[in-house]
């Protein structure tokens, strides 16, 4: 299938380019798309009968009703669909996917190879499910790094990444990759490998993410569920490791984007500055309250507690030290979700895909709308929000004129039925249909 989507972009491509030759002497050749439904992101509001018009990989212009465009213009008729602006999940993992009890064995069998490969299937993976931008929430070896570079270079397919390469731990850590090994296998894991003690490292570590390529940090403030660690919540970093990151990352213009199920580590990290909370499964009132006052976002990953809640009740799913972990922070986290958006905190989509497979991404959605959320605010969450939280909100998160050709539709209207989310069936990115 993939395949016969290669052959038709590039069709279309061909079609466009010998197109653009007939027209040279007069305007530009358009792609007019005609939808019936048209969330733009920028407000609330449902539009109907509108044709978005992209010239190149940009928005042209919205029109009303149905504008085929003149000769040698693409016209793409999405009657009886919802037209969106492309989906972003700011909480994925493309180099990995559970596997269950398999998969503490691969990083004993896995080489990097391996990882950047499956990268490759479940960027394609995500793309197709309508997320047109990703934030890679930590990798192995900078591998989504690899892969952001081969997707902008057109050589593979898969959404915008913002990657943070290699996520940065302490020495026992979440995140610490050495964890639960044999001390044969354990080794001094350092900034290299993402593992820091003390503000030197701290600073080295996020230098040397920098140097590698990655586009922002993640670190680790807290215990967490799938590690070979017996905490899920305990603080993981000193303060003034925290605000080593943070001031060597604003150095970089890179933003920082923290793990955190424990509310000490949350309350250090939202205090030393960071950008957003990640699961944030302890939030209680004066997290809340904190995080309202410094702005941080709330990246829920309602998905992948719901996940590892139901494979804790699997014997032998996950090893002992990781089980009751998984089975008492999991369910939590649609009820932190509830607070934290009943409170006016700032939401922004993500899923940790990876724990639950690449291209189910979609499936947060009716977990938001479950805990409370409007159907238009999950969407917003996954679009606007996520745009001003890696800053590109200038460039992509709404459908305007000027912006970036990145838009996703549906059969039928999504805010009648959040589920639809899950049946994307039109994929444009950077101007370029890649499904329909
Ligand atoms: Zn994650």
């Amino acid at each position: 299938m993939l395949k016969d989507i290669f052959k038709r972009s590039h069709i279309a491509k061909a079609v466009l380019i010998s197109a653009a030759f007939i027209v040279a002497s007069n305007a530009q050749a358009a792609t007019h798309i005609f939808a019936s439904k048209l969330i733009t992101s920028e407000d609330s509001k449902m539009q109907s009968d509108k044709t978005v018009i992209v010239e190149n990989n940009k928005i042209i212009s919205i029109v009303d009703g149905k504008n085929q465009g003149g000769e040698g213009d693409t016209f793409i008729d999405l009657s009886g669909s919802t037209l969106m602006p492309g989906l972003m999940d700011m909480h994925v993992h493309l180099s990995y996917q559970n596997e269950g009890p398999s998969s503490y064995l691969k990083r004993f069998t896995a080489n990097e190879a391996d990882y950047a490969i499956s990268a490759v299937d479940y960027a394609q993976k995500t793309l197709m499910a309508g997320f047109t931008t990703v934030r890679n929430l930590g990798d192995v070896t900078n591998e989504t790094v690899a892969l952001r570079k081969s997707i902008s270079q057109g050589v593979s397919v898969g959404p915008r990444i913002y990657s943070a390469g290699k996520s940065i731990a302490t020495t026992g850590g979440h995140a610490d990759p050495t964890n639960g090994r044999s001390s044969d296998f354990m080794g001094n894991p350092g900034p290299l490998e993402g593992v820091v003690n003390g503000v030197a490292e701290a600073r080295k570590a996020v230098r040397q993410r920098y140097k590698e390529g990655a586009d922002l940090i993640k670190i680790t403030a807290t215990g967490g569920v799938l590690s070979v660690a017996k905490s899920g919540q305990n603080p993981q970093f000193m303060t003034d490791e925290l605000e080593a990151i943070v001031q060597t990352a604003k150095d970089y213009g890179m933003t920082v984007a923290v793990h955190a199920h424990g509310k000490e580590g949350m309350k250090r990290a939202i205090l030393a500055g960071v950008d957003s909370i990640e699961h944030g499964t302890y939030m209680d009132k004066e997290i809340i309250r904190l995080m309202r006052k410094h702005d941080v976002y709330y990246v829920p990953t309602i998905l992948a507690g719901n996940f590892v809640a139901e494979k804790a009740k699997i014997d032998g799913y996950f090893p002992d030290i990781v089980r009751p972990k998984a089975a008492a922070i999991g369910p939590l986290i649609q009820k932190t979700f509830a607070r934290a958006h009943e409170n006016g905190v700032l939401i922004a989509f993500g899923t940790d895909s990876g724990v639950s497979a690449h291209g189910d991404n979609a499936q947060e959605f009716a977990l938001m709308v479950e805990a409370g959320m409007s159907e238009m605010d999950a969407i917003m969450s996954a679009t606007i929000n996520a745009a001003k939280l890696l800053k590109i909100d200038k460039e992509l998160g709404t459908i305007t004129q000027g912006k970036l050709a990145d838009l996703v539709a549906v059969k039928g209207n999504p805010l009648e039925d959040i589920t639809l989310m899950e049946k994307i069936d039109f994929v444009m990115k950077d101007g370029k249909v890649v499904k329909q």
